[in-house]
């Protein structure tokens, strides 16, 4: 053995190193209701602790791990905690990070049946439990992703594939260059991620043909194009800033008479579906060929966990198997590689599979609507405050605010930020300058809400007293 293998052996078995990851893990926990919603100026300051040199050896373990907790925990955004309203972001729940900690130490890679079993179990399983809680067909497939931004990629090039293979295409074999010409069809309001995705997959950008929408986001059905059977008609669940849902009931009529793909963009917004009092919001969703959603936002699993849907089984496989060969789906195995791009892949389905057992049906239900009812508590909230205009009907999760004026509301938001008791970012919505709020952590109480919106207040107070 070399003299590093002997170090790095010892340490394998060290304890005492895992302890102490632990234990500062749990300081961490135990601090997140204290800690500043957003780092100081000063942690951010000591980050210049991390621009060095690569060490020229071996650094102890010990002294690895303690730079980290001096100086990255506290540079750390506090998104575990209960007042982080910022873009749209998940906490995580006491058995996903201990999942995830299980499955740190097990380091499985979920390409294959064979590399190792477990996964490939909680996979089929968790594939038929999300079937389950969003209705979606019964052969419905899953792939599980690093996130929306690649399941809206996926979903997409499962839609590519299908519709030129029933035009006699092989894209695979193939590719673009001479195949049918595809459309891509998506409201004015489409998410930036399903935009690159169309980038990625060689269709261009330019060619996308946007549909006008409403007041909250949503495709106005009476101005869609006429659709075919080479479309990909993009769908919303959950507008990144309203949270508004297109009306899937009568675009995926639409699209299904033409014979055209629907992807649905569900990144946070497709579990309203696994809500009674919510589900309304999705209904004929399921009449969709593939989508997108996250664990790690809504659902509250750690990062990074999405998950790509598709109810054309075949279609996902043979998009993602670049041998082009016809792809033989095992009955008693699932085999993960064939459902997404990756071939090697971290066991993100051991979070996913715990967080979903642990909750339930109803505990599913429950944490997201919730999640709703704080939303609404913020719009009630700023709807009584002078200098606050609510400009969303709150469907889901997302509130909308903006004060009087552009300037205005950029300042407040600057004040916000800066007193660090929660956070939220801006926006660009119909014309004029937002805050988006997004209550997206099971942990957000009404005291948070009450607590965040006094902040607010305080913002805005200052820059009126300023004048
Ligand atoms: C967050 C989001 C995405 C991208 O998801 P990631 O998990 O961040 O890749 C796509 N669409 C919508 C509507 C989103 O909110």
């Amino acid at each position: 053995m070399s003299p590093l293998q002997t170090k790095l052996f010892a340490d394998f078995t060290d304890r005492s190193i895992q302890e102490l990851a632990h234990q500062h893990g749990l300081d961490y926990v135990d601090g997140v209701g204290e800690r500043t919603v957003f780092p100081t100026e000063d942690a951010l300051h000591e980050l210049r602790q991390f621009h060095e040199e690569l060490p020229a050896g071996p650094v102890p373990a010990r002294e690895v791990i303690e730079q980290l907790q001096r100086y990255g925990a506290p540079a750390t955004v506090n998104t575990a905690g209960s007042r982080y309203f910022g873009f749209v972001t998940g906490s995580y729940t006491a058995v996903g990070a201990a999942a995830k900690v299980m499955s740190t130490y097990w380091d499985q890679n979920s390409a294959l049946a064979v590399m190792s079993p477990i996964c490939a179990t909680l996979e089929a399983t968790v594939e038929g439990w999300l079937r389950d809680l969003l209705k979606l067909p019964e052969q419905t497939a899953a792939g599980f992703v690093s996130g929306s931004s690649l399941a809206n990629f996926v979903g997409l090039a499962a839609g590519r594939y299908r519709l030129l293979q029933r035009r006699g295409w092989d894209f695979n074999e193939q590719g673009l260059n001479g195949a049918p010409k595809l459309r891509i069809v998506t409201g004015d309001k489409a998410h930036s991620s399903a935009k690159k995705a169309v980038a990625l997959l060689g269709l261009g950008m330019a060619n996308i043909e946007y549909v006008p929408t409403d007041d909250e986001g949503r495709i106005i059905v009476a101005s869609m194009p006429a659709l075919d059977d080479l479309t990909l008609l993009i769908l919303q669940a959950g507008e990144v800033n309203s949270g508004a849902y297109d009306d899937f009931e009568q675009l995926c009529d639409l699209a299904k008479a033409a014979g055209a793909w629907v992807h649905i963009d569900g990144a946070f917004g497709l579990w309203a579906a696994a809500v009674p009092e919510l589900s309304h919001l999705t209904k004929g969703m399921d009449k969709a060929d593939s989508w997108a959603v996250d664990g790690h936002k809504t659902l509250n699993t750690p990062y990074d966990c999405g998950i790509v849907l598709c109810a054309d089984r075949t279609a996902l496989a043979g998009a993602m198997n670049s041998t082009g060969s016809y792809i033989v789906v095992s009955e008693n195995s699932r085999d993960g590689m064939f459902f997404t791009p990756d071939m090697s892949r971290r066991g993100r389905i051991i979070e996913l599979w715990a967080t979903l057992k642990h909750l339930g049906r109803s505990g599913v239900a429950s944490m997201i609507y919730t999640m709703h009812e704080r939303a609404r508590q913020f719009a009630q909230l700023f709807g009584e405050l002078p200098g606050f205009t609510v400009a969303n009907e709150v469907a889901f999760n997302q509130v909308i605010v903006h004060c009087a004026t552009d300037e205005l509301t950029d300042a407040v938001l600057k004040n916000v930020q800066e007193a660090r008791e929660c956070w939220a970012g801006g926006s660009l919505w119909q014309g004029r300058k937002i805050i988006r709020i997004s209550v997206c952590s099971w942990q957000t109480t009404e005291a948070d809400v009450v607590r965040s919106v006094r902040s607010f207040q305080r913002a805005w107070e200052k820059e009126e007293t300023s004048k």
